[in-house]
């Protein structure tokens, strides 16, 4: 085992953990290392988006390179992008639902502790995924339903979800979540507390994809609220923006 390593680079970026990969100072960059499809950078382009903001520039390649993460970093830092860039580009071409017929469905996961945040999450997520076919759903009664169709399930590449959403998809037996190989719990603060607990235990435990990556995101996380995600993360690197509440 590599000993724990501590860097600070001269943003306000602390990032700990065994063998931290190499921030990233650029989006250009991406496309060398890590082979980035040329339709995100243009989307990215097209956001207006220059350069990293900090918390991205350490989260990207950590997650591209398939490590669990917690990461805190202030409101408006660009958390959003921190994960789902990273995810669009693991997740490779569209509808790859994979071998089995257990394991088909969706291969990536956000859950948010509210159906507003959900729902900005989806947009910028279309706008991030535009030019490629790739199935984003928000799960509400409606998609939910739509996915009672097996063909339809199969075709879903991302899905974003409040804990109780999910939950009832999973109660009712619309869904499965064993093809789901990266899970990310935006604003893990909240999700993490008493209310929600039980059903991200219940989400955790339904997620079967034995090398499933995890990422938690959060403004804030309590030394009691990271001590449960680290029951579940497994050698997260831990990345630091700014001052760490806790
Ligand atoms: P957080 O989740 O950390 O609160 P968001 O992901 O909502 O922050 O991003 C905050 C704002 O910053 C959004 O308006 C987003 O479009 C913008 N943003 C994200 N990444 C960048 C970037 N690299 N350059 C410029 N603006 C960005
Ligand atoms: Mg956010």
């Amino acid at each position: 085992l590599e000993p724990e390593r501590t860097i600070t680079s001269a943003r306000r970026v602390r990032c700990t953990g065994e063998s931290v990969p190499t921030p990233i100072h650029s989006f250009v960059s991406l496309q060398d290392r890590y082979g980035l499809a040329p339709e995100l950078r243009k989307n990215i382009a097209e956001k207006g988006y220059l350069t990293p903001t900090d918390v991205q520039t350490q989260c990207i390649p950590v997650l591209l390179e398939k490590r669990d993460l917690a990461a805190i970093a202030p409101t408006g830092s660009g958390k959003t992008l921190a994960y789902l860039l990273p995810v669009f580009c693991l997740l490779g071409a569209p509808g790859r639902s994979g071998a089995s017929e257990k394991q088909a469905g969706a291969r990536a996961l956000i859950v948010s502790p509210t159906r507003e945040l959900a729902m900005q999450i989806h947009n910028e997520a279309l706008k991030l995924a535009k030019g490629r076919k790739w199935k984003v759903v928000v799960l509400n009664k409606a998609t939910g339903n739509a996915l009672r169709d097996k063909a339809a399930r199969k075709k879903v590449d991302l899905l974003i979800t409040t804990p109780l959403s999910l939950v009832s998809a999973l109660d009712e037996g619309i869904l499965n979540l064993d093809n789901i190989r990266h899970l990310i719990l935006d604003e893990a603060d909240r999700l993490l507390e008493e209310g929600f607990l039980k059903q991200i235990e219940a989400i955790l435990a339904a997620c079967s994809y034995p090398e499933i990556q995890k990422a938690v995101f959060s403004a804030t996380l309590p030394a009691a609220v990271e001590a449960i995600a680290n029951t579940f993360l497994r050698r997260p690197i831990r990345v630091i923006v700014g001052v760490k509440d806790s």
